[in-house]
């Protein structure tokens, strides 16, 4: 048995959980989102919870100590609130607690349906699904996620942070607010995952995604660019020079064909790295942490430019502090057929090799799953 710093999983929607090995056949990134939508349609405070908990002890039992929760499922499925109007993220926090893993709570705004498409049009209203997402403005957002927040101070555990769902989300105007709402705690945001993005929004503001965001002063050292896939080299100066962190979440990735992203030039420009699982096609910090550094090599032909040492501290210490927490306790790694014999752990093991009691998780995840599913 060995010990390692145990991960932290900067980026997840627990709820695609449940689109693992369903959405096969889809044939972009926006056609995934049409399956994802479905399932958003039909989950309520309870389907969540079961779903989340089961999800969460999967996490933990590869060794995940810290979960970054990009949370906008927060309202009714017309979009009125619940009586609580933070029941769906309560939900989360209680999942994550009950299965001792701790939660930083990305309550994330999510306004629009997209740009609107001229520069002088409005952003389009959300529809169907979004409007469950939406508070209608970010005002309204801010005050119920300080709802949230004055609940949980003091917690330790429990994070509650901001999140900017993506330009396409916020309108323009908003983007301050939402910026400048909780200034001591992790800001994320979605950032230039699909050249699709970047078209829009050069198209309706002239700015790229980054620079956009820039304006709207959301680069500091406390922000997450989730993504950063696809960069110009003066949006890859701007998040090196604010010292922000990128997440990159490399599994997801390649399952979305989203690209791959500019890691070792946002390193050597000052970004930080973070990693996470997103969609939780694969919940294996390892193979999220290898991953980096094996696109690296495919998209180079070098290899060689991560090291071991560099990832562990991706998916430990610096991805913990990005939510807002220490690093912990170490995780232990047991020998298996795939360990043994190897000197560094982080090219060879995988989740399945992290000690712990697998006990009804993989039941309690069908059936979740099976809950969520029956109901669409
Ligand atoms: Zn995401």
């Amino acid at each position: 048995m060995t010990t390692v710093p145990a991960f932290a999983n900067c980026h997840s929607h627990v709820f695609h959980r449940a689109l693992r090995g369903r959405v096969t056949g889809a044939d972009s990134f926006w056609t995934w989102r049409d399956q994802m939508y479905a399932l958003a349609a039909v989950l309520d405070p309870d389907l969540l919870f079961d779903l989340a908990r089961a999800t969460y002890a999967e996490m933990h039992l590869a060794g995940i100590r810290s979960v970054g929760e990009f949370h906008y499922l927060h309202h009714g499925p017309d979009g009125q609130p619940y009586d609580d109007p933070n029941a769906m993220g309560e939900a989360l926090i209680a999942a994550a607690r009950e299965a001792g893993v701790r939660i930083a709570l990305l309550d994330t705004c999510y306004l629009a349906a997209g740009f609107g498409l001229s520069t002088s049009s409005r952003s389009r209203e959300v529809e169907g699904v979004q409007r469950r997402f939406s508070d209608g403005d970010a005002d309204s957002w801010a005050t119920r996620v300080e709802d949230l927040a004055r609940k949980h101070a003091g917690e330790d555990d429990v994070v509650i942070g901001a999140a900017i769902h993506s330009v396409r989300a916020v309108p323009r105007d908003q983007l301050p607010t939402v910026a400048f709402a909780f200034p001591f705690a992790p800001l994320h945001v979605h950032v230039s995952e699909q050249p699709a993005e970047n078209d829009e929004c050069l198209a309706a503001t002239g700015l790229t995604p980054v620079a956009l965001l820039g304006e709207a002063g959301a680069w500091t050292p406390r922000t997450t660019a989730v993504h950063a896939t696809h960069l110009t080299p003066d949006d890859i100066a701007t998040l090196g020079d604010a010292r922000a962190y990128a997440c990159f979440c490399p599994t997801t990735e390649a399952e979305l064909a989203d690209g791959i992203g500019p890691s070792v030039a946002l390193r050597e420009a000052g970004a930080r790295l973070t990693l996470g699982s997103d969609s939780n096609t694969v919940i294996d910090m390892f193979a999220e942490a290898r991953a980096v550094e094996m696109h690296q090599r495919l998209a180079s032909g070098v290899r060689g430019a991560w090291t071991a040492e560099q990832l562990w501290q991706a998916a430990g210490a610096t991805g913990h502090g990005s939510l807002g927490f220490a690093a912990g306790d170490p995780i232990e790694v047991g020998e298996s057929v795939r360990t043994a014999g190897a000197d560094e752990l982080l090219w060879a093991a995988s989740a399945e090799d992290v000690v712990g009691d697998r006990g009804d998780v993989a039941h309690r995840l069908a059936a979740a799953i099976d809950a969520c599913w029956s109901r669409t």
